[in-house]
């Protein structure tokens, strides 16, 4: 068995779908985004997906079930069949133990969970200082990393420059609450396994991809022995 069954963890603004796309394109593994599964499944009217639109029609949450159903069907698939990367998923120990179970029952089982680190301050710097043309969404500037010419205006079409509220700094940290207090005892929870790789994120993306890519080459060579 040379699978590569990975999961990815890490606070927002971590860089998780930057090297997702990365380890994609590199091994051949599928992103999935249990986000934009929901939303395929909804859109096409699958039984699960009418499910969960019952659900979240009501405001609610979608059940870690309905979920772990989908997420089955998915790593199930061809393009799955030697791995894939997981991404949004599992948030908690419960949805941990639902997916372990789920992939047993494929005769399968997670080779390790890829933790992109990036302490709270510097993930606030990098959130906080966005800056979104008014005009145009996919106008995007940072006021550290990559300024406008002129301070609060667009260079492609003169816009005004905007900080969007999820980008504010008491919702950043609120977001960062949420993460701790639910992905923490993730984190304790595979590395009690042995299954935790940690990345230090605070290095660009270039040097935080190379460590993965060469920790993830080195899983497979492992699960091939
Ligand atoms: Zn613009």
């Amino acid at each position: 068995m040379s699978e590569l069954n990975l999961i990815l963890l890490g606070p927002p603004g971590a860089g998780k779908g930057t090297q997702a796309d990365r380890l994609r394109d590199d091994f051949g593994l599928p992103h999935i985004s249990t986000g934009d599964i929901l939303r395929a499944q909804v859109a096409e009217g699958t039984e699960l997906g009418l499910q969960a639109k019952r659900y979240m029609d009501a405001g609610e949450l979608v059940p870690d079930e309905v979920i772990v159903g989908m997420i089955t069907e998915r790593v199930a698939e061809g393009d799955a069949r030697d791995g894939f990367l997981l991404d949004g998923f599992p948030r908690n120990d419960q949805q941990a133990d639902a997916l372990s179970a789920a992939l047993k029952g494929l005769e399968r089982r997670l080779t390790a969970a890829l933790l992109i680190d990036v302490p709270d301050d510097e993930l606030v710097r990098r959130l906080a200082g966005r800056r979104v043309c008014v005009k145009n969404p996919s106008h995007i500037y940072h006021v550290d990393f990559d300024p406008p010419k002129h301070e609060g205006v667009c260079d492609q079409d003169g816009a005004r420059l905007i900080q969007r509220d999820d980008d504010r700094e008491e919702t950043i940290r609120r977001r960062l609450e949420v993460y701790h207090s639910q992905t923490e005892p993730l984190i304790g929870y595979y590395d009690a396994a042995g299954l935790l790789r940690r990345f230090d994120g605070r290095r660009n993306a270039d040097e935080v991809h190379a460590h993965i890519r060469a920790t993830v080459a080195t899983l497979r060579l492992e699960e091939t022995l």
